[in-house]
């Protein structure tokens, strides 16, 4: 079975590995909710984990909120229903009643949530309160729908919290940001923080940073975001705490969301011709065990590919041993689509010699263990494998960012010259718009931490700025 080129057509690509690695099914009856399969669904929730443990070392409470918001409350945040009105899902009537008041399906928790902060926050010790949810979003999306990466039921996750101060809210984003880096060196995936443009924030937040990566086709791909709300909903929401001088002041917010994105990055990022490939940190499998059965062996084979597989579970590997009734051919190929980071091959002369054959799924590099060191050799393995999937990573994304002087260096249309831009700009609503509008090109931000002093000049207006700005084509 001939597979599509990652390179020559990333779109068809990606769907064929989605389905031939079975992590969803979008056959569904409704366009853009899909099932998740036991395979993607034991990814999700390895990357949910690495959430949860972050956001529980630095004190965030779990929480599960209602799935209805009332309009009423809904409402209550101007920007902010004019940023959902056209996406969200609208309940009307409950068995053969039209309900008084409507109720949508969470967007996001914002309006779910803040009602229940202004009674949870008291007193000045109720602050700072941070609480997160692992749960399903809904969005209306209208464009086309893409498996993990455009998808109208959404496995997200959102942190909440209310601080005292501005200046504590703004340490938060900090927090969020170094969980955030943690997260991602699982996934082995580079990322850009970038401070998104006014029209382009989060609707209510006094600023939005952007957490995109580059996909295959060298379009960009939004994988989550943090927000600082100021008191922006803390207002309209009524979100007070009386302080120690017995004033009453409203709390600064933020928030911190990312999505099933996370996956959709994973498979196009590392993947290749052959199939996925998992960084071990979240692999369901992060080895395979193939015995390599010969009549001529007398050598009790599956006796010893049960003990090894054995040994390397009771170390703390998620190890499989495939011992189907099957060519190890056929097995070689099934595991290279689901991407098991690690092959383990053992025949009569392997046991022989006191050593198992490995492969590696990234490099398909082949080589010997000696089983005398069996868990230290697969650990380092394992974890030369995570570092080959990041360096690889970020050379690519290195490779497809270009710094340009000049607006006729973006083609028109996608070709292989398309790249991620970064450019002088002198930070004018007027400027900002010009450019997106003539390239079908969006300004993704400034950099939320520069990496250094930036002079030039706007390429639109020509005037000197120190602000550097980054656009690409999204997702
Ligand atoms: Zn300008």
């Amino acid at each position: 079975m001939k597979m599509v080129g990652k390179y020559e057509n990333y779109a068809e690509w990606y769907l064929d590995m989605v389905e031939k690695a079975n992590l969803c099914d979008k056959r569904y009856p409704i366009k853009g909710m899909n099932v998740w399969t036991p395979y993607g669904w034991k990814i999700m929730t390895l990357i949910d984990s690495f959430t949860r443990k972050e956001l529980e070392a630095t004190d965030h409470g779990e929480v599960n909120f209602p799935l209805f918001i009332p309009e009423t409350e809904f409402k209550k945040e101007k920007d902010h229903i004019k940023g959902f009105d056209e996406e969200v899902y609208w309940v009307t009537h409950a068995g053969k009643n039209e309900l008084d008041v409507r109720l949508v399906t969470r967007p996001t928790s914002e309006t779910a949530m803040y009602p229940m902060f202004s009674l949870w926050v008291r007193s000045h010790q109720d602050l700072p309160l941070k609480v997160y949810q692992i749960v399903n979003t809904f969005r209306y999306e209208t464009k086309q729908t893409r498996p993990f990466i455009r998808v109208r039921e959404i496995h997200f996750f959102e942190s909440h919290t209310c601080h005292d101060t501005e200046e504590d809210a703004q340490c938060q984003i900090e927090e969020d940001l170094d969980m955030l880096d943690n997260i991602m060196d699982k996934l082995c995936l580079p990322y850009t923080l970038l401070r998104r443009t006014e029209w382009d924030k989060f609707p209510g937040a006094h600023y939005t940073v952007g957490i995109d990566t580059v996909m295959p086709n060298h379009r960009t791909l939004q994988l989550g975001s943090v927000h600082h709300y100021r008191t922006n909903f803390s207002v309209p929401y009524d979100i007070t705490y009386e302080a120690e001088d017995g004033t009453h002041k409203h709390v600064h917010q933020t928030t911190y969301g990312m999505s099933e994105r996370l996956l959709g990055a994973v498979v196009s990022v590392h993947g290749d011709d052959n199939g996925l490939i998992l960084p071990p940190a979240i692999a369901p499998f992060q080895i395979v065990i193939i015995p390599i059965l010969s009549k001529k062996s007398t050598v009790d084979v599956a006796g010893a590919a049960e003990a090894l597989r054995d040994k390397l579970a009771a170390a703390g590997f998620r190890v499989k041993l495939d011992d189907r009734d099957d060519r190890p051919g056929s097995k070689y190929y099934d595991w290279e689509i689901k991407g098991v980071p690690l092959r383990l091959e053992l025949g009569g002369r392997d046991i022989e010699n006191g050593v198992v054959t490995f492969a590696r799924r990234d490099t398909g590099e082949k080589g010997t263990i000696a089983m005398d060191s069996l868990i230290p050799g697969t650990q380092l393995i394992l974890d030369d494998i995570m570092s080959t999937l990041k360096a690889k990573a970020k050379a690519f994304q290195d490779d497809a960012t270009k710094a340009i002087t000049s607006m006729d260096e973006i083609p028109k249309e996608d070709t292989s010259e398309l790249r991620i831009y970064s450019f002088g700009w002198c930070g004018c609503e007027e400027c900002g718009h010009k450019f997106e509008d003539e390239h079908d090109i969006k300004i993704l931000g400034t950099p939320y931490r520069p990496e250094g002093k930036f002079e030039g000049k706007c390429i639109v207006c020509g005037k000197d700025t120190e602000l550097q700005a980054f656009a690409a084509r999204t997702m």
